[in-house]
């Protein structure tokens, strides 16, 4: 099961994530996720995304793509692969197109998340993540068993430097400016399916089931 997950920030992608991995056991690769940890670790990758970072700018392709390349040649992603936050700009999607085809493993369905605008701001700043195992919560709508204790570990919970209220608006727009041509580039090639993300986080999950039942 070959998959990119997009949406605007806050979209749940994340969320949706963790279900779908869970359910369908293939490995969830998120570049976001994968610079944090990098940056937290300081290796030489970690440098060089922080300063892009910091500044909400992207990492630039050539970085990123490498790193992707690298993971989706690990074995584990024979069997599938669900894809967050790559690719971010045509030039992404295009080189990976061409890994894609050099590891015969054609993409199946890129699911589009959609969640009008001015919903997304209270998502992002009331969003809570665990440090050490990235699961993702929300104070009001998805809140931890015990406030600010992750279920799966028992960290402390943490806000992301990004989704404080100053800087939210700003990535909203950068972001929808950039995601907009991908999901054309998806559409022209027959593999964007839209899903309604203003719902209940579980009935989400049923809608983007209902067509991954159709891969299996
Ligand atoms: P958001 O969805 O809020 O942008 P992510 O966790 O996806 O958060 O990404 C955090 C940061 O990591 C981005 O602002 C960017 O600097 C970098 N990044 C993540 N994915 C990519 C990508 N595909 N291309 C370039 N930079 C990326
Ligand atoms: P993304 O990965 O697309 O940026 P997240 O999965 O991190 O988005 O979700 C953003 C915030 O919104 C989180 O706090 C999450 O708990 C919450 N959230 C996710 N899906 C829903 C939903 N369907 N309804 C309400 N809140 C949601």
């Amino acid at each position: 099961m070959n998959l990119i997950l997009m949406g605007l920030p806050g979209a749940g992608k994340g969320t949706q994530a963790e279900k779908i991995v869970e359910k369908y056991q293939i490995p969830h690769i998120s570049t976001g996720d994968m610079f944090r940890s990098a940056m937290k670790e300081g290796t030489d990758l970690g440098k060089k995304a922080q300063s892009f970072m910091d500044q909400g700018e992207l990492v630039p392709d050539e970085v990123t793509i490498g790193i992707v390349r690298e993971r989706l040649s690990k074995p584990d992603c024979q069997a599938g692969f669900l894809l967050d936050g790559f690719p971010r700009t045509i030039a992404q999607a295009e080189a990976l197109e061409q890994l894609l085809a050099e590891l015969a493993t054609p993409l199946q369905y890129v699911l589009h998340v959609d969640v009008p605008k001015d919903k997304l701001i209270e998502r992002l700043t009331g969003r809570r993540i665990c440090p050490e195992c990235g699961a993702t919560y929300h104070v009001i709508f998805n809140p931890p068993k015990v406030e600010g204790i992750c279920d799966h570990d028992g960290t402390a919970l943490i806000q992301r430097d990004d989704d404080r209220p100053e800087t939210v608006s700003k990535r909203l727009e950068v972001n929808a400016e950039q995601t907009q041509p991908l999901l054309d580039f998806y559409q022209d090639k027959g593999y964007l399916v839209t899903v309604d993300g203003d719902q209940d986080i579980n009935v989400v999950f049923e809608e983007i089931d209902k067509q991954l039942q159709t891969l299996v």
